[in-house]
């Protein structure tokens, strides 16, 4: 039993339609047990009105898959996280792989993203993980390091301690992302203590309280013993998500482990 609340979300990365969302959400509200678990949608732009509807009034939450790292102006084609508070968003992903990879997202500009979103008053799901080179030359420990010292460094240099306590980060090693192939769970544990020790090194006291999620082919099947592990807190859940009951299975894997 941790003292940490844990947290299931869903990211749907650029799938959806708005007959199919509907049928979704409504499956997903229908089964959803929030007793002892966060449960979020973090839908594509366009459909997060329909999101925020169809959860309106239930106990799940929603959010973004990205943001922009301004706040606002000629930036054309982005969105802001303040925009995102004006019709109840929570939740915003940063520094997803995808991001990093296809559209070059640096560190830098992950932090920066990141400070939108504590500034807006919202939660960053920080994500950070190794490719599969990385790990096979045994970098991993290394490039997740810097990726997460570029968040420790950005909170520092902004020197609000009370957005330390928001940040959700997100261990999504590259190679096990919608491939179907999961991290052990001593993979993962291994790497979420490494960054509950690095948070410690920065922050001590909120090192306790820093939720830490897996992601990577997460599946009703192998989340439980996943999210029994003493620092994964939960999980980012891809392609599952997208299907209501194993996304309530892995909810309620989480449910069981509380
Ligand atoms: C993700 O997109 O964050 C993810 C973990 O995807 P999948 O569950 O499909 O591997």
């Amino acid at each position: 039993m941790s003292a940490r609340r844990k947290l299931v979300a869903g990211n749907w990365k650029m799938n959806g339609t708005l007959a199919a969302n509907a049928e979704l959400l409504r499956a997903v509200r229908a089964g959803a047990d929030t007793a002892a678990c966060d449960l979020v949608i973090c839908a594509p732009f366009p459909y997060l009105a329909q999101t925020a509807d169809a959860l309106l009034g239930s106990t799940m939450t929603w959010g973004a898959q990205d943001c922009s790292a301004h706040a606002q102006g000629a930036y054309t084609g982005e969105v802001s996280a303040v925009m995102l508070t004006d019709f109840g968003c929570r939740w915003v992903i940063v520094g997803h792989s995808e991001r990093r990879q296809y559209h070059a997202e640096s560190s830098a500009l992950v932090a920066a993203k990141a400070l939108q979103v504590l500034r807006a008053g919202l939660t960053p799901i920080v994500c950070v993980g190794e490719t599969l080179a990385e790990r096979d030359a045994r970098q991993t420990l290394v490039v997740v390091g810097a990726q997460l010292q570029a968040i420790v460094d950005a909170l520092k240099e902004a020197g609000q301690a009370q957005w330390i306590a928001r940040v959700v980060v997100a261990y999504e090693p590259v190679w096990a992302i919608g491939t179907g192939r999961t991290a052990t769970s001593a993979q993962a544990q291994d790497v979420h203590a490494f960054i509950r020790q690095l948070w410690r090194g920065a922050f001590a006291g909120s090192a306790d309280g820093l939720r830490i999620l897996y992601g990577g082919s997460v599946k009703p099947g192998n989340a439980a013993e996943l999210f029994a592990q003493p620092d994964v807190d939960g999980g980012l859940i891809g392609g599952a998500s997208l299907k209501a009951d194993e996304f309530l299975g892995i909810a309620a894997a989480a449910q069981a482990v509380a």
